[in-house]
């Protein structure tokens, strides 16, 4: 059995994972998937029920988990907390306890919604890349890292960037087994130009692609990471799976997002080591949105972000893309049907709630089988 923990969290968390526990069911109900699911607290609520927004628990029972779905932590009743209870600090220690390293956003325009980019419709009609971004080192973690007083009373902030050779290789082997899953290109994006761990990042990228994925037919390429900013708004299409380290990659996976349209659309998925013998690899799956409290109780969040995010697990956690793809395909369905909640709410389509929205998901994915 497929062991699930579900940690709702705060503002529309619950509202959209309920509609994604209803799909949970129908995959269940129809004997594609069975999921062993348990649910927990974090965030926020956790910090009502339990005066901390992540317990040891909990944490345990993520760590023994095969996959975690996570919906959304925070909001302004708890902006009072001091730092180290706010409900942001329990997904973090738990992203770090799980040594998720590697962060994976997808950017996908589907084509009803493809004339809502901000770009022109033939630049991002049908994009599909990828962009695994490496999340646990560089220069947001490297040390030394502080704020200094010179001799000569000037004040110096400093951060480090770093990378070790094990760093680079792990991230870079999850990105070229993606690839193959795909269309086996990826694009290495670095500035080796102007920085040592740039050219160490290159060179080892490089390295583990003439030893393990040369021969299997995957194409590597490496751009500069000002470069590919450039290209990501000029001709996205050029990309398929992008690996970058974490700095490139929190900037160039936002802008990839914009090309996409809406937050409430953007899955993720962050995986950590490989699978050890009776145990996954660890691998937390969330939508890119947060808790949307400007919105939430009022059943209009859009839950397709974190349904897709489950359908990455069935991909990525599970290996079972048909399950994945007949998700997606009637996520497709329902848009090209013209329905819509209120953040992609288009002139002449019928806007719906999110309980609708699950209903109609739940209708394609019938008509689908
Ligand atoms: P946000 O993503 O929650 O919301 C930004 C805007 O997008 C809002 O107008 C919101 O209504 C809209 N939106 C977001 N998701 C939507 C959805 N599924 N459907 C429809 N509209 C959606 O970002 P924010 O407002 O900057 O942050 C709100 C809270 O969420 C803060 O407490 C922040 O710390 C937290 N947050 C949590 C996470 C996380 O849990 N991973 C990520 C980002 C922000």
């Amino acid at each position: 059995m497929k062991r699930l923990l579900v940690l709702s969290g705060d503002g529309i968390g619950p509202e959209v994972m309920a509609q994604v526990m209803r799909v949970i069911d129908w995959m269940a109900r129809k004997g594609r998937v069975q999921f062993d699911v348990s649910e927990g607290l974090i965030g926020g609520c956790s910090c009502d029920v339990h005066g901390v927004s992540l317990t040891d628990d909990t944490l345990a029972e993520a760590m023994a988990a095969d996959a975690v779905l996570l919906g959304a932590v925070g909001g302004p009743r708890w902006d009072g907390l001091s730092f180290d209870k706010k409900p942001e600090q329990g997904l973090l220690r738990l992203r770090k306890a799980m040594d998720l390293f590697a962060n994976l956003r997808p950017a996908i325009v589907f084509d009803a919604l493809a004339d809502a980019a901000t770009l022109k419709l033939d630049v991002v009609k049908g994009l599909d890349l990828m962009i695994v971004r490496e999340l646990t080192g560089g220069v947001y973690f490297g040390k030394p890292r502080g704020i200094d007083i010179l001799s000569d009373g000037n004040r110096i902030g400093i951060n480090t960037h770093s990378y070790s050779t094990n760093e680079i290789v792990r991230v870079a082997r999850i990105a070229f087994d993606l690839s193959l899953k795909r269309n086996r290109k990826v694009s290495s994006v670095d500035k080796a130009n102007v920085m040592e761990a740039g050219a160490l990042w290159r060179e080892e990228v490089t390295r583990i692609w003439n030893e393990e994925y040369k021969d299997k037919g995957v194409e590597l390429s490496h751009m500069y990471a000002d470069n590919c900013a450039m290209q990501l708004v000029r001709a996205p299409k050029q990309f398929d799976v992008i690996v970058t380290d974490n700095l490139f990659g929190d900037l160039l996976s936002d802008c990839a997002a914009t090309l996409t349209g809406s937050l409430g659309m953007l899955p993720s998925a962050s995986l950590g080591m490989p699978p050890e013998e009776g145990r996954r690899r660890r691998a937390l799956y969330e939508p890119a949105h947060g808790s949307a409290p400007d919105i939430a109780g009022k059943d209009i969040a859009n839950p397709l972000a974190t349904l897709l995010s489950f359908a990455m697990m069935l991909r990525y956690s599970f290996d079972q893309p048909s399950d994945a793809d007949l998700i997606e395909r009637a996520v497709q369905r329902v848009l090209s049907g013209g329905l819509r909640t209120a953040d992609i709410m288009q002139p002449n389509k019928a806007k719906v709630s999110t309980t609708v929205m699950g209903d109609v998901i739940l209708r394609e994915l019938d008509k689908l089988t």
